[in-house]
Order: structure tokens, then C-alpha cells, then sequence
């Protein structure tokens, strides 16, 4: 058998889970959609930021994948990415408070259990705070990558085993993980933690209108 034989299978396999989360996250009262690509993801996203202004990233991988900055900018949209190079801590940090009030605010989850809970992990918390309360929409990028079985506890093992070490390593923090690749629960004791805040949106935060986008591909940690 080929392997792009194999490939279609496998996305037809994670093509039906989303399908199901998506359901899932509706009964939870989120907007939830299954993009076939990473394209459909994108073009979804520059439609539901036609009436922002000001949008928000929150540091996301996969929403970097989607390459938006500067279709965006042409819109005439003013972004807010602390990640921007050459910006001062000041800077940062004033375009993190901005992000809470943003009018679109982009992330992606650490985690999305079957069941339709997203599951988050955060050492500022400036992400984790926008996606409960704030700005006037959250749009959530979850590549496929993200879905666990298991519920709450598979989805923080998740974190542990993948998006905790490698964005320790990716920030350059002092942390086991970020030497060994493996998480050693270091929040405890150690002051360059990346993982000081979790949370569980077991439900649509209440004032928050919520998107999910749900994408047939593997994006991000
Ligand atoms: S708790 Fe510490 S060791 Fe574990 S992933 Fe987070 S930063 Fe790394």
C-alpha cells in the first residue's frame, strides 16, 4: 500500500474525531468547526476578522503556521504580538495587557480532550486570561495533534510530554525539561517554570464569543 493511501486514511480517521469534538464543543456552547487544511483554517480566520480592528496573538504556533501577520496588516488591521522582535520588556508587556481587550484574539489550546475541554498551560497567564475574558472574540486554532483520549489528565500528560519541554527549550528557560526533553513537574521549585497557570475551559467562558477551528492537520506543539 502507498503511503498517500495511508495518509488518507489516517485523515479520514482524524477527519471523524473532529467532526465529533466539534459537536461536542457546540453542546459546550463554543463555535466549533472542522477545517480540512491549514488554507480553509486561514482563510476562516481572515473572515472572522473582517469587522476587528485590533487583533491579538497570544504566541501560538499554530496560528503562526497560518502565516496571517500580513494579510492582516494589509486589512488594516493593528496587530498586538508581544513575540515581535526588538521589543522592550515595557513593550511586551503593554501589548500583552492590550491583547485582553482586543477586538480578535488568536491562540491555539495545549490541549483538547474528546470531550470538548480545552486545556491550558501558561507561565505569564497574559494567553490563558485572554481566552476567558476580555476580548470581543477568541478564535481558537487546534490542529489535530491537539485531541486527546482520556480526558483532563491525558490532555496535562500531553502538555508534559510535549508543548511544556519543547517551548521551555524554544524560550530558552532554565528548566530540566528544556535540557533533557523531559518534563520533571519543576513549578514547585524552580523560578524559570513555564508552567505556573492551568486551566480547563469546560464551557464558553459567558461573555466571551468563542471560535474553535478545528483543523485536519498536525500545527504547533
Ligand atoms: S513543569 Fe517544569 S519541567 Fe515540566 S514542562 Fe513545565 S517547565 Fe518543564
Amino acid at each position: 500500500m502507498e503511503q498517500s493511501t495511508v495518509n488518507e486514511m489516517l485523515a479520514w480517521q482524524s477527519g471523524v474525531r473532529l467532526e465529533a469534538v466539534a459537536k461536542k464543543l457546540q453542546t459546550r456552547g463554543f463555535e466549533a468547526e472542522v477545517c480540512a487544511t491549514r488554507e480553509a483554517a486561514r482563510e476562516r480566520v481572515l473572515d472572522l476578522a473582517k469587522e476587528a480592528t485590533t487583533i491579538g496573538f497570544g504566541g501560538s504556533l499554530s496560528v503562526a503556521c497560518l502565516n496571517l501577520t500580513r494579510a492582516l496588516r494589509d486589512a488594516g488591521k493593528e496587530i498586538l504580538n508581544h513575540g515581535f522582535p526588538n521589543l522592550s520588556a515595557e513593550e511586551k508587556m503593554e501589548i500583552m495587557r492590550r491583547q485582553l481587550t482586543c477586538d480578535l484574539f488568536l491562540s491555539s489550546t495545549n490541549a483538547l480532550t474528546e470531550e470538548g475541554e480545552l486545556v491550558n498551560i501558561d507561565g505569564n497567564g497574559n494567553r490563558v486570561a485572554a481566552m476567558i475574558f476580555g476580548p470581543k472574540r477568541v478564535v481558537v486554532v487546534a490542529g489535530r495533534n491537539k485531541l486527546v483520549t482520556g480526558g483532563v489528565p491525558a490532555a496535562i500528560a500531553r502538555i508534559a510530554a510535549v508543548a511544556g519541554p519543547v517551548n521551555a527549550y524554544r524560550l530558552g528557560k532554565k528548566t530540566p525539561c528544556a535540557a533533557t526533553g523531559t518534563c520533571v513537574d519543576c513549578a514547585r521549585a524552580n523560578e524559570e517554570t513555564i508552567c505556573r497557570v492551568t486551566t480547563v475551559l469546560r464551557r464558553r467562558p459567558r461573555c466571551t464569543p468563542f471560535t474553535v477551528l478545528l483543523v485536519n492537520e498536525d500545527l504547533g506543539l
